[in-house]
Parts: C-alpha cells; structure tokens; sequence
C-alpha cells in the first residue's frame, strides 16, 4: 500500500501524488476510493472517550484526506480547506488583528479586493494596493506593522507575474508573511512554497476541481505553528467544505497532470494564432516571448496554463466577441475542462472600482478566455468565427 502523505510521498512524481497522496483504502471494507462521510458527528464509545472525531465541522475523514492530498500536491506539510476560495481567504485575514497593515497586489480577483476594501478594512487591518509585479513597490510599501504580503501570480485578468523567491525575500527581511493565491497557475504549473512563500491558497473551484460543479478553497503551509492557528481558525469560524465537495475534489485532482498538461498545450496554441488575429490589439499570456516577463514565469513556472487574456479595443467589440462563441460558453470561472469566456470589467471585477481597473489595463475591451481541453482546432475555428462578427 502507498503511504499517505504523512509519511512522505513528497519523493514520489507529482501524477503519482494527484493519484494517491492523502488516501488509503477504507480499513473497513478496502474499498479503494476514500467514503463520503456524510455526517455530522461521531458516536463515542463511552464518556470520555472518542475515536479520533467528535463533530464534523472540527474533523471529517473525507476531507482530512483531501486536504493531505491538496498539501502534497503543493510540496506543503499542511493542507486546510474550506467551503470557497473567499472562506479561505477570509480565515487568512483572522490571523491578523485591528492595528495590522497588509498590503495586496493591486491586480487580485475582484471578490478579493471587495473582501479586504469592504469587510476585512472594517475591521481595523489597513490595506495597501501596490503593483506586485514590481519588488520594488512592495518593498516601498512595507511599514513596521506590515504582517502580511498577499499577491497573486499570474494576476486574474491582466497576467503580471510577481517574482515570488525576490518577493519572499524582501517581504521576510521586514518581519511579514508572503502568501499567494495559486489559482491560475495551479500546483501543476507552479509551487509558491518551494520558492519561498509561506501560504499557499487556492479558489479550488478552478483548475483544481476541473469540472465546474463545486466550490472550494484550500491554504497551504509548511509552518506548525502556523497551521496550528489556521486550523484553531478553521473550526473556530466554521468555513468548512462538506464531504461531497472533498469528494468530488479529491476524484479531480486525480487527473490534474494530465488536464494541466492539456490546458497548457491548448493555451499556448490558442494565445499564439490570437497574436496573428488583426482583430485583437493585445494578447496577454505569459507563455509567449512578447509577455513583459515571459522569462520570470518560464523560470518559476512549468507551464502557463489556458488563461489568456485579449483586448479587442472597445465595449461593443467585446460585447460582439463574448456573445459569439459557440463551443466556448459565456460564464464567469475559469479552470474546467470545457472553455469559457468571459468580461472581466462586468462580471469576475465589477466590484472594483471603474478608474482602478483602468489604471491596471482592465478596460472594456478586455476579454477573459479559459481555455478547456477540447481539441484545439474546434476551439480555435469557435473564435474565429465569433471574431468575424467582430
Ligand atoms: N482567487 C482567484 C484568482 C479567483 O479567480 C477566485 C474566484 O474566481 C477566487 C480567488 C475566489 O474563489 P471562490 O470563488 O472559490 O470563492
């Protein structure tokens, strides 16, 4: 039998671990697929005395297993998960407390902006927007009481890459922890905390799921100590995935080499014939020499996944392309094996600010693409004729 992945499958290939790290055939009935335990508590033997679980919100065997294999699958020691990438987030922000400063890539998914400008702020913690792309404005933004650096690398939608190694540097020289939503890349294509960060997170919603019928969230660290302040956390405030989720997780990551390989391939094909498109001005993808950082995303990425961002130049002609498609479906989300295609200014980052998303290149005309692992030809004829209507 394989070990879990206490017991170290970190020697063992990434395909393997995606198959076999946090699980174990049933002691019951080996049964090779881990149960849904669907519920909520646990009979105790006697008074004083249980078998490991008391209450489902504090320990669920279902999603004890999915969490060992979510931090294998990171490189991690520790996996937490929760019931969205936000409920992650947010358990996140409560190890801080009133008097607290963090500062954020300025360039994060809208509901990550929205939860520190209008919930987390409220709370006294004082947030600074900054470039990460550029170590230098991080660095310039850190003060005494700086506790946190959060970035995400490639940014949702615009693509920047934060130097993660360079980042974690400078964040850890002022005392501060460096966290990075993971989400675009996926553990596949990157690993933050074998470059330096000391949390990992994740919307597992997107590419970690893959199928587009869940939501969830999940932290990574290495730390005891802090794990243990995330996992007094995780129960403390309850954001818990149910059973089912973790399950359904669990069968996906099952496959995520072979989709992340498939994603990649499509979305470097796909990002390519878009430069040669006279109808799109800009293609933003980090897999192609022409991205301002193509070098850094080669050296701390294995690939670039089917995240492409285009600008097509206006409202209308964005509005033109995104309700032409065919086999590409308008939606908001993204990482799942059908491709999806969307308007960032109106639907993932309508909650930030019009003059902000302007600043950063988010305008209008900016189109989100999320390109699944359809054959590449189908996917790519669906936006040619969608772009002869533009
Ligand atoms: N981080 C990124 C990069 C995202 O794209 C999203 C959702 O789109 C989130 C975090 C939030 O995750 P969830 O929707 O699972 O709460």
């Amino acid at each position: 039998m394989l070990p879990d992945h206490r017991n170290d499958t970190q020697n063992l290939g990434f395909g393997t671990r995606a198959i076999h790290a946090g699980q174990r055939p049933d002691p019951t009935t080996g049964a090779i697929m881990t149960p849904v335990y669907q519920t909520s508590t646990y009979v105790q033997p006697e008074l004083g005395r249980h078998l490991g679980y008391e209450y489902a919100r504090t320990h669920n065997p279902t999603r004890e297993a999915l969490e060992g294999n979510l931090a294998s699958l990171e490189g991690g020691k520790h996996g937490l998960s929760f019931a969205s990438g936000l409920a992650a987030t947010d358990t996140l922000m409560k190890l801080f407390s009133a008097g607290d400063h963090i500062v954020c890539g300025e360039n994060v998914y809208g509901g990550t902006y929205r939860l520190f400008n209008q919930v987390i702020s409220r709370m006294g913690i004082e947030f600074s927007f900054v470039d990460s792309s550029s170590v230098d404005a991080i660095r310039a933004a850190l003060r005494p009481n700086t506790k946190l650096v959060h970035v995400e690398t490639p940014t949702n939608p615009m693509m920047g890459i934060t130097d993660i190694p360079a980042a974690a540097e400078v964040v850890h020289a002022a005392g501060a922890l460096l966290s990075v939503d993971n989400t675009f890349a996926s553990p596949y294509n990157q690993q933050p905390l074998a470059l330096g960060a000391d949390v990992v997170m994740h919307s597992v919603t997107k590419y970690l799921n893959g199928h587009s019928d869940m939501v969830g969230g999940v932290l990574v660290v290495n730390d005891d100590e802090i794990h243990e302040r995330l996992r007094f956390l995780q129960n403390a405030a309850g954001g818990v995935p149910g059973p089912w989720d973790c399950w359904l997780v669990l069968r996906s990551t099952k496959t995520l080499h072979v989709r992340m390989a498939a994603h990649n391939a499509n979305g470097l094909r796909i990002a390519q014939w878009l430069t040669e498109q006279p109808k799109i001005e800009k293609v933003y993808y980090p897999g192609l020499p022409s991205h301002p950082q193509h070098e850094l995303a080669a050296r701390q990425m294995r690939g670039f996944t089917g995240m492409i961002t285009v600008e097509t130049g206006s409202l209308e002609a964005a509005r033109k392309f995104v309700n032409g498609v065919r086999i590409f479906s308008l939606a908001e989300s993204l990482g799942g094996v059908e491709s999806l295609i969307g308007h960032p200014a109106s639907q993932t980052h309508a909650s930030i600010p019009a003059e902000r998303r302007n600043a950063m290149g988010l305008t209008d005309g900016i189109v989100r693409l999320s390109c699944g692992i359809e054959d590449v030809d189908d996917l790519i004829a669906d936006l040619e004729q969608a772009l002869a209507a533009v």
